[in-house]
């Protein structure tokens, strides 16, 4: 499926890095985006794609990035909200530290949120969009406690806005899955994880499902994890 225009959030490293790296050997036009435009310039070098500035947790940030982008390109295929932070392990919900969770949602949940609105003139002009949430079974209510609350509960939430959004463009065909990539041997995963390779090519699974495909769905390697 080669010549999509694709974006990538949080792609200077790990997962993120490793979905914009194949895509790009695949023959697709890859914005690579990262919050420091220095790292996501060296993180295209290495792989062909194009570097782009784009913080998920800035409101002025995504607006500029969905204008400049359609100020050069007609239309984006594929959207990838991969970028996130805190996976708080340190915590328990009871006592969590309120300003770490309200940094997890501004990123993992509005984050997304933010950027897919910011592209979605272009990616209703694709006709066969793409958005995939890169969310975790942390995110998953089937098996939540009370560890990683203020990640769990931001990818709870962006499970939540698959649904929805789902529902909202269904009828513009453009198909918005929540994707777990598993444990995976990255910063935030830590050693002992998957090769990032493994993580990213559950990722791809949702960016190449064909037209009519399924849409509204938690999927980890193409099959479904609960909700
Ligand atoms: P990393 O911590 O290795 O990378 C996170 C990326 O997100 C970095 O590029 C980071 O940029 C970027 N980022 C953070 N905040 C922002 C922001 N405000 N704007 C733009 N970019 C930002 O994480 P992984 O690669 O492991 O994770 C990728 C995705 O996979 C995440 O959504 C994560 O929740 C999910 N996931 C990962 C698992 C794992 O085991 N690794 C398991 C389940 C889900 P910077 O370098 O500037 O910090």
């Amino acid at each position: 499926m080669a010549g999509r225009v694709c974006v990538v959030t949080g792609a200077n490293r790990g997962i993120g890095l490793e979905v914009a790296r194949q895509l790009a050997a695949a023959g697709d036009t890859v914005l690579l985006t990262a919050r420091d435009l220095g790292k996501a310039e060296k993180a295209a070098a290495g792989i062909g794609a194009r570097a782009w500035q784009l913080d998920v947790s800035d409101p002025e940030s995504a607006e500029r990035f969905g204008r400049e982008v359609g100020d050069r390109h007609e239309r984006v295929d594929v959207l990838v909200n991969n970028a996130a932070i805190h996976y708080d392990t340190w915590q328990r919900a009871a006592g969590a530290d309120l300003t770490v969770v309200r940094e997890a949602l501004d990123t993992n949940l509005l984050g997304a949120w933010r950027v897919t609105q910011a592209l979605l003139p272009l990616l209703r002009a694709s006709r066969h969009g793409r958005v995939v949430n890169v969310s975790s079974e942390a995110g998953s209510m089937a098996s939540m406690g009370s560890g990683t609350p203020a990640y769990a509960v931001s990818k709870a939430g962006l499970n939540a806005l698959t649904k929805m959004l789902a529902a909202d463009l269904r009828s513009e065909r453009i198909l918005v899955n929540s994707v777990c990539p598993g444990w995976v041997a990255t910063d935030m995963g830590g050693p002992g994880g998957r090769p990032v390779a493994e993580g990213a090519a559950s990722v791809l699974w949702a960016v190449d499902l064909p037209d009519g495909g399924p849409t509204g769905g938690f999927f980890r390697d193409g099959h479904p994890v609960p909700w």
